[in-house]
């Protein structure tokens, strides 16, 4: 039975990855060869291992010790649950505690489930998988959720999660963090003119040059509503974030898509706006999301078909390319 959550993994060519939490290497031992060579495990000996292994290999399912001398196991699971990287790992505590209470105050700050010690293999692995099943029905959900219907970007939602995430990825490596905002130029005439077909057509071919824009594995497009579109940049600096928008821009154009009612180009354009900053505080991204907005304001009505960076006074505006 649990052979087909694994292929079901398999299938997305991926391994489960579990991430056992033990500060007893025999315990971790023991809870290990119960998987058999099934599932990558990788393993940590202390609390703050824990933490610094979830964020970076971003397991499918942690099984946490709870007393450990660093930090304890509910700290962990707090911290984790906290964080927009690591929140969605399900973590099933594996104690030799078994109070109800123990267990009822477990759930409440985020665990799915709990192991008595000493472990029962075939009851260790039943709950497993039981959770990497789950895990993997909720990711793929959430994958949906994510997409845009119209052109197969992420959506908005998906936008706003992962500038959060890069937001706190950014402030904690002290490294910039870039928004491209952009806005078709008069697309309701685009509309009005050819159709709404046609008009759907031309934002797909737009988001399909967006992406073959990209250069770097973390970089990514969004639908992130309309005719408007945004990429979100880590670790660019703001001459990088010139540089990808006016590739940007080029590439809307080269596509050569009639426009014959626009005002500033037989072809559609587009606007853009740029905003970057090495993050500071916290909940700024709000702040570098308007910053992005403000300037494609501006691009707008300094004439639409260029790009324009925060603060937007003329010195940093950066015409037609
Ligand atoms: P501006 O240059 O100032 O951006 O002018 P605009 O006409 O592009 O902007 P406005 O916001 O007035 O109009 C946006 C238009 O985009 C209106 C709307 O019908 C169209 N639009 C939004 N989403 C879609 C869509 O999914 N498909 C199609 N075909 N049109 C859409
Ligand atoms: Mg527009
Ligand atoms: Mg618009």
């Amino acid at each position: 039975m649990w052979n087909k959550v694994l292929d079901e993994y398999a299938i997305r060519c991926y391994k489960p990855r579990i991430l056992i939490v033990d500060d007893q290497p025999v315990n971790i031992h023991t809870l290990s060869a119960v998987f058999h060579g099934e599932l990558d495990i990788i393993v940590a000996t202390s609390g703050e291992k824990a933490l610094h292994l979830a964020l970076k290999q971003k397991p499918d399912l942690i099984l946490l010790d709870i007393v450990m001398p660093d930090i304890d196991g509910y700290e962990v699971c707090r911290k984790l649950k906290n964080d927009p990287i690591t929140e969605w790992i399900p973590i099933i505590f594996v104690t030799a505690e078994t109070e109800a209470n123990v267990e009822a105050y477990g759930f409440e700050i985020g665990a799915v489930d709990f192991i008595a010690k000493p472990i029962n293999p075939a009851i260790v692995r039943a709950r497993v998988m039981t959770q990497l099943m789950l895990k993997l029905y909720m990711d793929n959900m959430r994958e949906v959720a994510w997409l845009d219907g119209l052109t197969g970007l992420y959506n908005r939602r998906r936008f706003d999660e992962m500038l959060k995430q890069h937001w706190l990825l950014c402030r904690r490596e002290q490294r910039p963090l870039a928004i491209i905002m952009l806005d078709v130029d008069f697309f309701k005439r685009f509309n009005d003119n050819y159709g709404h077909q046609k008009g759907d057509d031309c934002l797909r071919a737009i988001a399909v040059a967006l992406k073959g824009t990209l250069r770097r594995p973390m970089d990514m497009v969004f639908r992130y509503g309309g005719e408007e579109f945004t990429c979100l940049l880590p670790l660019t600096d703001l001459a990088g974030a010139q540089e990808r928008a006016s590739a940007i821009l080029n590439a809307i154009k080269a596509l050569q898509i009639p426009h014959a009612t626009s005002r500033v180009s037989p072809f559609v354009t587009i606007s853009i706006g740029i905003a970057c900053t090495i993050p500071e505080q916290e909940k700024g991204e709000e702040d570098l999301l308007n910053h992005s907005d403000q300037a494609l304001y501006q691009s707008k009505s300094d004439g639409r078909n260029r790009i324009t960076t925060w603060p937007g006074d003329k010195p940093d505006t950066v015409s037609e390319v």
